[in-house]
This record gives C-alpha cells, sequence and structure tokens, in this order.
C-alpha cells in the first residue's frame, strides 16, 4: 500500500462522527434536476429555475467525489434526482461505482418512467437496488396527482424491472388524505403481484412541497390502523435499525413499510448527505446552506483536501431537520415559491429526494 492509499485507509477505519456521533454512511446523489412529471407533493408549480448545464458535473467529477465520501466512511450510495433515467448514460455511471469495491449498497430510486427502456441495461451494469415511486394506480388521479399522463408507462417500468431480476423491487407511495388514502390497500395488492415491498411515506413539508398542510399528512399509527382494519392483525417486522422503514407484517406474511419521516423522525441516527448535480453537498434534507464542492473540485483541490474538508464539515454537523418541524406550532409549508426561486438548490427534485 503507498503512503496516499494508507491515508485513506486509516480515515475510512476511522469514520468521523457529527456533533450527535452519527457517522456518514449514506450519499444521495440527485444526478439530475430535471423531471418528467410534475408531482403535486414535489413540484407543484407551474416554472422552475434549473441549474446551469455548465455546472452539472461529469460523471469522472461525481466519482471523483464519490472516492472522497468513501475515503470518509459512504458504503451506501442512491441515485436519485430529479428523474436519474433522464440524465444521459447514467446506466454507464451505475457501472462506475459498481466497480468501486467500497460500495457495498448501490440503489437508485425512479418514477419508472423510462425504466422500461433501463431496467436490463441498469442490471448489466450492476445497480444492486431499485426504488420506483408509484402513488397511485388509476390514471385520472396519476394525471392529476403528476400533470403528465404516464401510469402505463410507469407500471411497464415495474414488469421490465421484474424481468431484469431486481428483487424485492421497492415502491415508495407518498400516502396523502384526500388523495390516495383509499388506495393504499390497492397497493399492497398491486405489490404482491411483483413480491415487490410497498413503503408508505408520510407527506413531508420539504422544499418543493408548497401545498404541504399538516392536516393531509397521514401518520404511521393511522397506516397501521388501516390494515389492521384491512387484512387483520398487523405484526412488527425485522427492520433494519438504520434504515428509516419500519417494516410490518400482514397475517398472510406480505411486507410492508412505514417512513414516518414527519410523526417520527429518525433525524437521531440519520447517516444521510446529499450530493446535487452541481456538486453542492448538503448535511440534511431542511438544511438552507451547503457545501459547493464543485468549486474545490474545479479549482484544482487534491483527494485528500477534499476529504479532510468533508471531515471538517462533518464533524461540525448538527443538523437534525425534521425533529425541528416537529417541534414547531402552527406548522404550514416550510418555503414559499419565492423562497425556493431565489435558490433552486432548496427544492426537493434539485436535492434530490
Ligand atoms: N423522481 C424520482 C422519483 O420520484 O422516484 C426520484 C426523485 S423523488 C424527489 C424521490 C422521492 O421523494 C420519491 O419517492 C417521492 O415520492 C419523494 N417525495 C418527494 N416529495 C415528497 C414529499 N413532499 N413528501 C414525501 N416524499 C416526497
Ligand atoms: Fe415526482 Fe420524483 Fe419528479 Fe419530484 S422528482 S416531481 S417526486 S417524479
Ligand atoms: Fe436526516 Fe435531516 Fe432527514 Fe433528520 S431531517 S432524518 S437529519 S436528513
Amino acid at each position: 500500500m503507498d503512503s496516499s492509499a494508507r491515508g485513506r485507509h486509516n480515515l475510512r477505519s476511522m469514520a468521523r462522527l457529527d456533533t450527535y456521533g452519527r457517522p456518514l454512511r449514506n450519499l444521495r446523489i440527485s444526478v439530475t434536476d430535471r423531471c418528467n412529471l410534475r408531482c403535486s407533493y414535489c413540484m407543484p408549480e407551474e416554472n422552475y429555475i434549473w441549474l446551469p448545464r455548465k455546472d452539472i458535473l461529469d460523471f469522472e467529477e461525481l466519482s471523483t467525489l464519490v472516492d472522497c465520501f468513501t475515503d470518509l466512511g459512504v458504503d451506501k450510495v442512491r441515485l436519485t434526482g430529479g428523474e436519474p433515467l433522464l440524465r444521459q448514460g447514467v446506466d454507464k455511471f451505475v457501472r462506475m461505482l459498481a466497480g468501486k469495491e467500497a460500495i457495498r449498497d448501490l440503489a437508485l430510486t425512479t418514477n419508472g418512467i423510462l425504466l422500461d427502456d433501463h431496467a436490463e441495461s441498469l442490471a448489466d451494469a450492476g445497480l444492486h437496488r431499485l426504488t420506483v415511486s408509484l402513488d397511485t394506480l388509476r390514471e385520472d388521479r396519476f394525471r392529476e396527482l403528476t400533470r403528465r399522463d404516464s401510469l402505463a408507462k410507469v407500471l411497464e417500468g415495474i414488469a421490465a424491472a421484474d424481468r431484469a431480476g431486481f428483487r424485492p423491487i421497492k415502491i415508495d407511495t407518498v400516502a396523502m388524505r384526500g388523495v390516495n388514502d383509499d388506495e393504499l390497500c390497492d397497493l399492497i395488492e398491486f405489490g404482491r403481484r411483483y413480491d415487490a415491498e410497498v413503503r408508505f411515506i408520510e407527506y413531508m413539508d420539504v422544499g418543493g412541497a408548497t401545498r404541504w398542510s399538516a392536516e393531509r399528512v397521514i401518520t404511521r399509527d393511522q397506516i397501521v390502523e388501516l390494515m389492521s382494519r384491512r387484512y387483520g392483525g398487523v405484526e412488527e417486522a425485522s427492520s433494519d435499525p438504520a434504515a428509516p422503514a419500519d417494516r410490518f407484517a400482514l397475517p398472510d406474511g406480505t411486507v410492508f413499510g412505514i417512513i414516518s419521516s414527519t410523526t417520527q423522525p429518525f433525524c437521531a441516527s440519520c447517516d444521510r448527505a446529499r450530493l446535487t448535480a452541481d456538486g453542492m453537498w448538503y448535511l440534511c434534507l431542511y438544511a438552507r446552506i451547503g457545501t459547493d464542492l464543485r468549486a474545490l473540485l474545479r479549482g484544482g483541490a487534491s483527494r485528500e483536501e477534499i476529504v479532510a474538508r468533508l471531515g471538517t464539515v462533518w464533524g461540525g454537523r448538527s443538523d437534525r431537520g425534521a425533529e425541528r418541524r416537529l417541534s414547531e406550532r402552527d406548522r404550514e409549508a416550510l418555503l414559499s415559491p419565492d423562497q425556493l426561486r431565489t435558490d433552486p438548490h432548496l427544492e426537493m427534485h434539485t436535492r434530490g429526494g
């Protein structure tokens, strides 16, 4: 081992902890801020400010940053967006990441529209896991919720992912009162067809969710009650303590998850950070300010210098955004459309969910 590799090895073995003792393990990369849907809980407005193309990091640049993050202890990477499959050559980037020994879990979250074309090449490239977002099985509702007419493409995409051998596929559903609360059991039934694990996400008041209101949130307890009423007893199933979803089993063994990010946030054990397509690094989904890694990288900083900066920033992390929001009274949407227009990085579709 040469001295710089030995230095990296030492850094990895002493994973840096933040001010609450949380390690940095999990990196979400938003590979593009563009999207082919306009989900009402994420992109409800008519117009958006996009990241300038010249600022978007190419795959080599992103790969260099990933190496810096793995030096610091990251071993789980998820590609997201915007819609990650809109980024040209994303399969090539998956292959680059799959070849990195330090990454033991490589996943991608997609709205599924382009999956029919990509599922096989993603599997070939070495992607480990796939999550598809799906909130409704009804065409009219899908159109209303996303302002696009693409439900059939999403369903074809899920079938293609199944054929390509992704198992279990995860299906993420944002549960919203008055929108899809009457479909949660239908989604469980749909998931069974593919042996997919459905996970209900509580509606979050993140940037972009300008129409969020507390009344629209269906809580974890309400989801459990709804499932119990329909299926009989619901038992807690084994969950990975580091994962955000609590898992439950229905009497026939079907397992589903609930991500209770709004009413029971998991900030205490949060080991996640987010990197945007233009190289801004955020320590929390709710953080207003990030660290500009593009400037460091394009300014010629060495890998050691970038790793040192990542370590210093993570060491000072005290973010617990969702917990802080939970303690606020008379909670309304986090940011207004005007505030979001001052900095596109505040948007969920830029930062990556
Ligand atoms: N476009 C891809 C997709 O929809 O799967 C990836 C990016 S999207 C931002 C990632 C996840 O964030 C999706 O599962 C989406 O449902 C979730 N999401 C977006 N806004 C949300 C909100 N306000 N509350 C809860 N989840 C949200
Ligand atoms: Fe919907 Fe994902 Fe696009 Fe947001 S980024 S509008 S959640 S498909
Ligand atoms: Fe982590 Fe921030 Fe989400 Fe809490 S709100 S779980 S600290 S990303």
